[in-house]
Parts: structure tokens; sequence; C-alpha cells
């Protein structure tokens, strides 16, 4: 295969070390398969459990209406624990089936603006921050996995609100460059250093470990966007300036474009 290295008339000890390397990758390759396995089997074995612990925290907190404050409020933060670490659960699935190649995508043309303004309403139940959508086309449609997209810029508007101050605002913009349809998430919070923004989209890794600390984030959201992005044929990228604020580019493939 691929990993097997040519070497027909090197002398023997060159043919000796390149039957080792050969052993090893096979051997590397083989322990990366099994780490992958590993995270998704831990993760789907974890998810269900919580699924149901999440599951019953919420019918306590729905239909006893005799709690104590001090016991609601323990209950409520059980359950928003539960249902970040189900997040984080299903991120690492994620994951582990891109790296794997069975990520799937449910690729249909739909319109773009329809998607943008049931992010923001979605967005809108857990935050009253004021989120503003300017577009300069009045429909877009462009060829992606509807849900897949949906958690993609959740997870965008989801950092611009937890990494700026709540009384800065945050913007959509919608456009259209030659054949492909452009998503801006922009903020005017903390920014980023311009030496760590192209680390950002690294698996666990995160600017600021005291700041992102109260965040409650684990670094994984922008390696998934970028996961789940190419998936689907688009690019995202990012500029920022430190103390000023974030723009986030989404660049994805329009309906008529689209192969
Ligand atoms: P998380 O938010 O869980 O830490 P992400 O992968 O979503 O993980 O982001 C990685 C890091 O990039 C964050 O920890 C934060 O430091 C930085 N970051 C992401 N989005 C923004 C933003 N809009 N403004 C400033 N920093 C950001």
């Amino acid at each position: 295969g691929q990993s097997q290295l040519s070497v027909k008339n090197a002398p023997s000890e060159v043919k000796e070390l390149a039957q080792t390397l050969t052993m090893l990758l096979s051997r590397l390759s083989q322990s990366w398969k099994q780490e992958r396995e590993f995270v998704s089997n831990v993760s789907h074995e974890l998810r269900t459990p919580l699924t149901i612990v999440h599951g019953y925290l919420q019918s306590v907190l729905r239909r006893q209406n005799n709690l104590t404050q001090t016991q609601q409020e323990a209950l409520e933060t059980a359950a928003s624990e539960a249902e970040r670490t189900i997040r984080l659960l299903q991120d690492l699935l994620d994951l582990a089936r891109a790296d794997s190649g069975y990520l799937y995508f449910q690729m249909k043309s739909y319109v773009l603006n329809d998607l943008i303004e049931e992010v923001v309403m979605m967005a809108k139940k857990y935050s009253d921050r004021i989120i503003k959508i300017e577009s300069k086309v009045d429909r877009i449609e462009v060829k992606a996995d509807y849900s897949r997209l949906k958690q993609v810029l959740l997870n965008l508007i989801d950092n611009a609100i937890k990494y700026s101050e709540i009384d800065t605002p945050i913007a959509f913009k919608l456009n259209q460059l030659e054949d492909r349809a452009i998503v801006e998430v922009c903020d005017r919070g903390y920014g980023i250093p311009l030496q760590q923004q192209a680390r950002i989209f690294e698996r666990f890794y995160r600017v600021d470990e005291s700041r992102s600390h109260t965040t409650g984030g684990c670094g994984l959201g922008l390696s998934i966007v970028k996961t789940l992005v190419e998936g689907m044929g688009g690019s995202v990228s990012v500029q920022s300036k430190l103390g000023e604020g974030s723009t986030f580019t989404i660049s994805l493939p329009m309906y008529s474009s689209a192969i």
C-alpha cells in the first residue's frame, strides 16, 4: 500500500530500516484507529445514561412545584451540566466519525436567510443580547446539511455571546461572492491575538484558559465548525483584533453552483 517504502535496489541495511519503518507506520495507524474507536465507544456509552439522567431531572423540575429555591437551583445546575456534557460527548462522537470518514451529510438546497433567522431566534431564547441580521441579498440558496449548518452557526453565535460584553452588539452578515454564499458572524468582543488565530480551530485549544475558564466550553466548538463546514464543501476563517472584536466568515457553495 501507500505506506510501503520502495527501496528495491538499496543495500540490505536500508531495506531493513525500510521494513522497520513500514511496520511502525502500520502499528501507528492501527493504534490511531483503536484510539478513535475508543473515543467513539466511550462517548456513546456515556451519552446514553446521561441523557436518561437529564430527562429525569427535567421531569422533576417540570412536575414538582413544592421545591425550595435551593433544591430548584441545585436541580437546574445538575440539568444544565448534564446538558453541556451531552453536547460535549456529541461533539467527540462527531469528530471521531469525521476522522474515520463516517460523518455523513444530508445535502439539500434551502434558503440560507431562513436558517439564519431560525438560529437567531434560538439564540434569543437563552440570551437577551442584541443580534442583528444584515443581508445584502434577499434570498440566497445553498446546498448543505440543514441541521449541521445550524449546529455550525449556533456554535459561532454562542462564541460571539460568550466572548463579548453583554452590552455589545452581535451581527450576522449575509452576502454573495461570485458563486459562494458568505456568512459572517461579527462581535465587538475581546478579540483573539494574531499569533493564536491559526490555532483556535484545533481541538481543545483555548486562547486564555483563565478567562475561558468561566465560560464553560472545552475548546471543541471551532474544530467542529471547521470539520462540518469543510465536510460540506465550504471554508471558515477568522479576522480579529484584540480588544476590538472578531468576525468568523463561512463560505459555502450556492445551490446553482453545487455539484
Ligand atoms: P470554547 O469556546 O469551548 O473554548 P472553541 O473551539 O469554540 O472552544 O473556541 C476556541 C477558543 O477560541 C476559545 O476558547 C476562545 O479563546 C477563542 N474564541 C472563539 N470564538 C471567539 C470570539 N468570538 N471572540 C474571542 N475569542 C473567541
